[in-house]
């Protein structure tokens, strides 16, 4: 199976959720130690911008580890915008909420997750 990307949302950079979250020491974390393709962060993906940039990435029979709010909110929010690009949010997103974790919770949580993808 081919690597997981992971895509991190950090609510704009100002919600108190992630104020304990180390982005950047997470991101060179999951992306030098882990299993995935690439790392990446997009600043809000549930409004317009961040449609179109799932429209653009998403492509079928990748997987996609997604860090941000919760998994519910996560899944009304981008199962559009996967369809629209011929995905499907269920079965491709792995969704993971990292609100109110320490960097080294997150980084354990994004660890299990891809783990998790691989068997
Ligand atoms: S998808 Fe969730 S984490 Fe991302 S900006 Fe929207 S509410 Fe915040």
């Amino acid at each position: 199976m081919p690597n997981p990307k992971f895509l991190m949302c950090i609510c704009t950079g100002e919600c108190p959720g992630f104020k304990n979250l180390e982005l950047w020491k997470l991101i060179n974390y999951v992306r030098n130690q882990l299993e995935v393709d690439y790392a990446l962060v997009h600043p809000q993906l549930c409004v317009e911008d961040g449609d179109r940039f799932l429209r653009d990435l998403v492509k079928p029979g990748e997987k996609y580890v997604i860090g941000g709010c919760d998994p519910r909110m996560q899944k009304k929010m981008f199962s559009q915008a996967f369809k629209e690009a011929g995905g499907d949010f269920d079965s491709q997103a792995v969704p993971l909420d990292l609100r109110n974790l320490s960097t080294e919770e997150a980084a354990e949580r994004v660890k299990k997750a891809v783990q998790g993808l691989k068997g």
